[in-house]
């Protein structure tokens, strides 16, 4: 294991090459990172785009074709979920990037002035939950998953009736695959 460790990062920093882009590598002032990637081995080459920030210059020539909504659809929730959530993973500490993204948002200020400030205050970013209490233990149940996806597609021309009948063919199925 600490071979593995010692080996994450590394593989990169051996040779003379530009920094490999990583979406939530916080190596740009873009709230969500988007990195393409195209490669092929038989070609001996990767072709990286910041998408993110030709976006944001994308942005700039046609604002009419953008919204920023200030919560967050939940695609398995109908109510949108306000305010940002509190960190509850089980598996890792919060990403870096994203800590320093939540806290712009929950301070209203810059993304490259928070980022300067808290990292000398690692010790504040949210660390692992304990087991049982992070989001696996809270997910909706799947009546209320159902709803949102009856939500989702009836506001996308669907006619409830037609959605209710393919929810209830694949509960059939689901069902059949269990006898098995
Ligand atoms: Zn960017």
């Amino acid at each position: 294991m600490p071979d593995l460790i010692n080996l994450a990062g590394a593989a990169w920093a051996s040779e003379q090459l530009p920094l490999r882009w990583l979406e939530g590598d916080d190596s740009c002032d873009c709230m969500y990172q988007r990195i393409g990637e195209w490669k092929n081995p038989y070609l001996g080459s990767t072709h990286q785009i910041r998408l993110c920030c030709v976006w944001a210059e994308l942005v700039k020539l046609y604002p009419q074709f953008v919204q920023d909504v200030p919560v967050y659809w939940d695609n398995n929730q109908i109510e949108p979920v306000h305010g940002p959530q509190q960190w509850d993973s089980e598996e890792m500490d919060m990403p870096l990037g994203l800590w320093y993204r939540q806290l712009a948002v929950r301070e209203g200020r810059p993304l490259a002035e928070v980022r300067e400030e808290y990292k000398y205050k690692q010790n504040l970013r949210p660390k692992k939950v304990s087991p049982g209490a992070g989001r696996e233990s809270k997910q909706p149940d799947a009546r209320t998953v159902r709803m949102a996806l009856l939500d989702r597609l009836v506001r996308q021309g669907w006619r409830p009736e037609d959605a209710i009948a393919v929810f209830e063919r694949q509960d059939r199925e689901e069902q059949r695959a269990k006898g098995r």
